[in-house]
């Protein structure tokens, strides 16, 4: 029987590509440069599978243009650069990689979060500028982290794995989330609700951990700017434009807050020049880059695949309806 023709947008890892080589035909991009629209949707067309990165729109368009589809996979657990309904409507199952990364992103999120409190990308220039004079009394100094109030917005996966990392440094945590938790996760994570503007108000850390969705794109904004304490920190790992990068430059620059460290932009790749200032940590979306995280998740995308094809449910389905439909 013949093998089901996959495109993925990227080589992946070897333990991905030996999951799909298993049982489809793979067409892997293995180009440096980014897969161009063009080029895609001419590989895509006689396609049964894709496998996608975030940087790569799934919609009707793309739909469209791939009539064979059956499944999108995305390597990421934020699927915004997919539209389930488009995909719903054209009997195309779509999954993502929930689970696998709220280590690391939080990880991540915490490095950003301790290297903007402790001036650690000031720090990094002067050691290696050639220009630092030695150890001084007031020399960059900068906030402590432990025993101050993290507040986190999303109490899901990493939310709750940033929690898991407040504890060890003593602080008190506060969340604000579409749906409160059940009591037993708040006792069980020491996180206390609060309403949006309650939290920005108290928070020492604001850490951003929800998707981006139609409520959540501009959640922070120039209102909610007003309501951080002028020595709190923004930290984003979630989506750019879940803050208005406009407002945060305002607010950077007025000095309603502190600082800020961003690993999500509103533009990607392109930076607001605004933020490139020393109190703000920038990093290029890197924080579920670890070796170990990357792998597990072309893995769980090339299992998605797979299954679907084996007649399977794809373990992540965002859009079980269209298995019931065929
Ligand atoms: P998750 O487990 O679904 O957690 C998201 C939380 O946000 C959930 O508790 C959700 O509540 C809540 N939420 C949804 N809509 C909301 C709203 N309008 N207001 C307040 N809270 C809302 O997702 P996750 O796995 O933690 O990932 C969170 C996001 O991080 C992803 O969607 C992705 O965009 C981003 N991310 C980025 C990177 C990176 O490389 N920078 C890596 C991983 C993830 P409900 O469950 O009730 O909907």
């Amino acid at each position: 029987m013949a093998r089901p023709k996959v495109l993925a947008t990227r080589p992946l890892f070897p333990a991905a590509q030996q999951i799909l080589n298993a049982s489809c035909e793979v067409d892997y991009w293995t180009q440096p440069e980014r897969i161009s629209k063009e080029e895609l949707f001419r590989r895509i067309a006689d396609k049964e599978g894709l496998v996608c990165l975030l940087t790569e729109k799934v919609n009707e368009e793309l739909l469209a243009a791939a009539p064979k589809l059956r499944i999108a996979a995305n390597v990421a657990v934020g699927y915004d650069n997919i539209t389930v309904a488009d995909c719903t409507k054209r009997a195309v199952a779509a999954t993502n990689t929930p689970g696998v990364l709220d280590e690391t992103t939080a990880d991540f999120a915490w490095t950003l979060l301790m290297a903007v409190a402790r001036r650690l990308s000031e720090g990094e220039a002067l050691a290696r500028s050639g220009e630092w004079k030695g150890w001084d009394l007031d020399q960059l100094v900068g906030a402590d982290v432990w025993g101050k109030t993290l507040g986190l917005v999303g109490l899901g996966r990493i939310g709750r794995a940033m929690a898991r990392r407040a504890a060890g440094f003593q602080m008190k945590v506060v969340y604000y989330d579409a749906v409160r938790a059940p009591l037993d996760i708040e006792r069980g994570y020491h996180a206390e609700y609060r309403d949006l503007n309650a939290l920005l108000s108290e928070a020492d850390f604001v850490s951003l951990h929800v998707p981006l969705l139609p409520e959540t794109r501009g959640l922070l904004n120039a209102k909610t700017f007003s309501q951080m304490k002028p020595t709190s920190f923004l930290i984003n790992t979630a989506r750019g434009q879940v803050v208005d990068e406009a407002a945060l430059v305002e607010a950077l620059e007025s000095k309603k807050i502190a600082g800020a460290a961003l690993d999500v932009y509103e533009k990607e790749p392109l930076i607001n020049p605004g933020l490139k200032r020393p109190n703000v940590v920038l990093a290029p979306h890197i924080a579920s880059g670890s070796l170990e995280t990357r792998t597990k998740m072309s893995c769980m995308a090339a299992e998605n695949v797979v299954a679907l094809f084996k007649g399977r449910r794809p373990p992540n389905i965002l859009n079980p309806e269209v298995l019931k439909a065929s």
